[in-house]
């Protein structure tokens, strides 16, 4: 048999990172950058790096181009990429089309006031259920260019099992209800974007913080009403301060311009795998020295991990 015929079946398996340019990088974002990272190249699959810069107000080229050169002085390189959402919306416009002619999406006027005023008290948890009140209007065609675009979502339960946390199960009628795929401003929604992003880059694999977790039945509902196979989900603990805080940009001396000025490379890099299990005690390591120690069942299953440099 010819090597061609032996290898033409195969699915490579390919992972991303998918930042958003909205700021320098810190360590919740690296810990993501170096998981995804090590649980591709573990089974000899390759890393895409994705700017996910939808947003332009927030996005800025300059964060971009310090992601990268963060991610190059850390060891993590990619195979493939950088691509830039924001060179992609002919894409995005494809996908929304299909939707449209399927009868699933509807332009939508309600203001902010408007959906917090029918939010149930015990739904003020942070997420935003939105009622439908827009699904019933008569659909104009017209108004998708001037109001906010909508995807209708099933009472129904999305069932996906994610590869760090286990079985999952969301009705997106209760965790969501309809949701935006573009905004009344002409930005798409990130739903739409990593859906369409993910299946056309042949992303098998994506891995993330677990903040994301429940969008991921999101992603699911979309892929399969594009007709696309969805990557695998697997999410990971996410980082938190002494007071049990997500590590966030508010936090001192997490952010990368503080960390390079202070710490080497391989002292980040090996407190994150201690942190994950990988290293018994944290200790100088590159990236690649990981790659033959890591496994999935020696990241903790904790929704949070209590992160410390000291
Ligand atoms: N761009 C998103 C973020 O930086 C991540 C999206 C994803 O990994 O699906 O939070």
């Amino acid at each position: 048999m010819q090597k061609s015929e032996k290898f033409r079946t195969f699915t490579p398996m390919k992972a991303r990172f998918a930042p958003s340019p909205t700021a320098r990088m810190h360590l919740g974002n690296v810990f993501c950058a170096l998981l995804s990272w090590l649980s591709i190249k573990s089974r000899q699959g390759s890393w895409l790096l994705r700017i996910e810069d939808l947003d332009p107000d927030r996005s800025r080229r300059e964060y971009a181009d310090h992601i990268m050169r963060d991610l190059e002085w850390l060891g993590l390189t990619w195979d493939e990429g950088p691509y830039y959402q924001s060179e992609r919306h002919s894409l995005y416009a494809e996908a929304l089309e299909k939707l449209k002619a399927a009868g699933l999406v509807y332009p939508c006027f309600c203001t902010r006031a408007d959906i917090m005023a029918t939010q149930a008290p015990h739904e003020s948890d942070g997420r935003i259920v939105y009622a439908g009140t827009c699904r019933a209007r008569p659909f104009i065609e017209k108004d998708l260019e001037r109001a906010a675009v909508r995807l209708r979502v099933p009472d129904e339960e999305i069932r996906f099992t994610d590869g760090h946390y286990g079985p999952q199960s969301v009705n997106l009628s209760r965790h969501c209800g309809d949701f935006i795929i573009r905004r009344k401003d002409g930005a798409w929604g990130y739903q739409l974007a990593v859906v369409v992003d993910d299946t056309s880059m042949g992303i098998t694999e994506v891995v993330r913080g677990r903040d994301l977790l429940l969008s991921s039945p999101q992603q699911i509902y979309v892929a399969r009403l594009l007709g696309c196979e969805p990557p695998s989900f697997t999410h990971l603990p996410l980082l938190c301060n002494a007071a049990g805080q997500r590590l966030s940009k508010r936090d001192h001396g997490i952010d990368m311009e503080y960390l390079r000025a202070t710490y080497s490379a391989g002292e980040i890099i090996g407190r994150l795998a201690w942190m994950a299990g990988i290293l018994s005690l944290p200790r100088p390591v590159s990236p690649e020295e990981l790659i033959p120690l890591f496994r999935w069942d020696k990241v903790p299953t904790e929704d949070h991990l209590t992160f410390s440099m000291r």
